[in-house]
C-alpha cells in the first residue's frame, strides 16, 4: 500500500536508526520506565522504546500511520492512541508513576505541545524531544539574547534544559528544510514560589507582545491609570528600572515586578 508523506502534520521521518538509538540512550529509559510518544509515524524511535521500556503510549493522529503501526508492532507493551495530541487529556492516560517524554515533534505545533507539556508538568520525569535547531537555540536563550521571550522563559523557570546534539536534513524522508536538534527537559525540583502566577505569566506575555516598547510604557496600557501610578512610585522606591526591555529581564526580575503590579 502506498503511503504519503503529509506537510500539513510535519511528516519528516528518520531514516538513521543510529540517531534513533541515540536519542532513546539519552533518554535513558529502562525496564521499569512508563514512556509516552508524540507522532510515532513509521515508528523508527517506536521499536528502540519498546526494546527498553515497559509501556508505551504512542499518539498518532494520522489513521494511515496509525494502522501501519497497528500491523507493524504487535507487542503487548504499546498502546497506541489514533488521536491528536493537543486534544489528548493526559489525566485519563497517566497513573500513578511519572512519565519520560520522547518524540520527534511535527514542528508545526512544537509551542503549543511544548507548552501543554509544561501544564501538565507533575506528570514527567523527563522530556527528550527533536525540534527545529532555530527553535532549540531559542529554548535555552538567556536575557538579553534576541531568542529570549515567553518560551524559553517559562521552560527555564519549570525545567533543567540541555541541548543535546543536532541532525542535518539528509537524515529525514522527506528531507526537511532545516536542521533539527534534541533538547532534554528534566523538571526542577524546586522552583521559586510565586504568590500569583496567573499574573506574571499574563505579564510576561503581554511586555513580550511589545518586545521593542520600554516595560514603563507597555505597563501603562496594560493596568488602569491609578495603579499604574502606584506601580510608578513604588519602582523608584525599589529601584526597578522599567526603562528597560522586557527582553534584558530575568525570571526573578520578572517575579519582583509582579510584586509590585500586585
Ligand atoms: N517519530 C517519527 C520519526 O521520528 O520519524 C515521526 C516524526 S514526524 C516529525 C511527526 C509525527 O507526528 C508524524 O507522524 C505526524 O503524523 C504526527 N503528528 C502531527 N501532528 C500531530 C498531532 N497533533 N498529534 C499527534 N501526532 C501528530
Amino acid at each position: 500500500m502506498v503511503r504519503y508523506y503529509k506537510k500539513s502534520l510535519g511528516q519528516h521521518f528518520l531514516i538513521d536508526k543510529n540517531i534513533a538509538k541515540k536519542i532513546i540512550k539519552y533518554a535513558r529509559i529502562s525496564e521499569n520506565d512508563i514512556v509516552w510518544e508524540i507522532g510515532p509515524g513509521s515508528g523508527i524511535l517506536t521499536e528502540q522504546i519498546i526494546k527498553n521500556c515497559n509501556k508505551l503510549i504512542a499518539f498518532e493522529i494520522d489513521k494511515q500511520w496509525f494502522d501501519f503501526l497497528k500491523d507493524k508492532f504487535t507487542d503487548p507493551k504499546l498502546h497506541l492512541i489514533n488521536q491528536d495530541i493537543l486534544k489528548v487529556n493526559f489525566t485519563n492516560y497517566a497513573k500513578h508513576e511519572k512519565v519520560k517524554v520522547v518524540a520527534n515533534l511535527p514542528y508545526h505545533i512544537t509551542s503549543p505541545v511544548i507548552f501543554k507539556l509544561i501544564e501538565n508538568r507533575e506528570l514527567f520525569s523527563s522530556i527528550t524531544i527533536m525540534i527545529q535547531d532555530e527553535v532549540a537555540d531559542r529554548i535555552i536563550a538567556k536575557p538579553g539574547c534576541k531568542d529570549y521571550g515567553r518560551l524559553p522563559i517559562k521552560v527555564q523557570f519549570y525545567f533543567e534544559v540541555k541541548k543535546l546534539f543536532t541532525i542535518p536534513p539528509h537524515l529525514f524522508k522527506p528531507k526537511p528544510k532545516v536542521t533539527s536538534a534534541v533538547i532534554q527537559l528534566i523538571p526542577k525540583d524546586e522552583i521559586p514560589k510565586i504568590k500569583n502566577d496567573e499574573l506574571l505569566w499574563n505579564i510576561i506575555d503581554y511586555t513580550f507582545q511589545h518586545r521593542r516598547k520600554m516595560l514603563r510604557t507597555s505597563l501603562r496600557t496594560y493596568l488602569d491609570k491609578q495603579d499604574y501610578q502606584v506601580l510608578i512610585e513604588n519602582s523608584t522606591k525599589s529601584q526597578i528600572d522599567l526603562s528597560r526591555r522586557p527582553e534584558e529581564l530575568g525570571i526573578e526580575e520578572f517575579i519582583f515586578l509582579t510584586e509590585l503590579v500586585r
